[in-house]
């Protein structure tokens, strides 16, 4: 199992590359949130990594999210895990849509209008309103989750469903709609990925021209092989894992 030495080493060395790839883009490295994606990470080793100071946790499922949260916890004290923000960034299936509103602050993928709809009504019940960003499948590939938008802005009929779809998500009065994510496919080099990340920007930049009393804020975009280039593509947070939390 990692030292904190070996945490506080990958961090390091992250925090470095952040700054390197925001340069590069004339952007300020404290425009990106490090979002550490804690999944299949031992409680333990959570509670080390926000000792070093990360703020930000992503988690992929809700079941383990449920596990992990109360030991997380318990290891920090409330009042050191109250300074925490957990983002679902997973696939959540409404049937866990509950769950996920008592334990998330943020979720990442929000892909339906039936989801959007019954996190809202969660969120009133509550008497909060959930931040949240729509996943957007850019990539058109068949086994991603998100609105479809691979034929957008071209194809007309596709991009008018987008617009439909993402119309009804803001008219969700407990959903703050902050901005959109993606995952992008698996690529042998991050150069690859490029246009998918170049791609999410652009249909944020269009949103935010049609729909500009949202704030349009995040792009949820870049995993550890390629964050950097997400990052000069315009990120504001990346999702890594093993980057921070070595190999799974
Ligand atoms: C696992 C996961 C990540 C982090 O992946 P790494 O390649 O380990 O950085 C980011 N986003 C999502 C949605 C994930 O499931």
């Amino acid at each position: 199992m990692d030292t904190e030495q070996d945490l506080e080493t990958r961090l390091d060395h992250v925090f470095e590359s952040i700054a390197t790839a925001a340069r590069r883009a004339g952007r300020r490295p404290e425009e990106v949130l490090l979002v550490a994606v804690s999944k299949t990470v031992p409680a333990e080793r959570i509670a080390m990594l926000a000792r070093l100071g990360v703020r930000c946790f992503g988690e992929n499922r809700v079941e383990e999210a449920a596990e992990k949260l109360p030991a997380v916890a318990s290891l920090l004290g409330h009042t050191a895990f109250g300074t925490l923000r957990w983002c679902l960034v997973g696939h959540l299936q409404s049937r866990k849509a509950a769950r996920a509103v008592q334990l998330f602050d943020q979720i990442h993928t929000v892909d339906s209008i039936g989801l959007a709809v019954r996190l809202d009504r969660l969120a009133a019940a509550q008497g909060r309103v959930l931040p949240v960003l729509v996943e957007v499948n850019i990539s058109g590939e068949e086994a991603k989750y998100g609105l479809a938008a691979g034929g957008w802005p071209e194809a007309v009929e596709q991009s008018a469903a987008l617009y439909d779809a993402i119309e009804a998500l803001l008219e969700q009065p407990h959903l703050s709609v902050q901005g959109l994510m993606t995952v992008a496919p698996l690529a042998a080099n991050a150069e690859a990925v490029r246009p998918v990340f170049r791609r999410l920007r652009r249909l944020r930049d269009d949103l935010a021209r049609r729909y500009p009393a949202q704030p349009w804020t995040h792009l949820s975009m870049g995993m550890s092989d390629d964050y950097q280039v997400a990052i000069e593509e315009g990120a504001t947070m990346i999702r890594l894992g093993r980057a921070v939390f070595g190999p799974r």
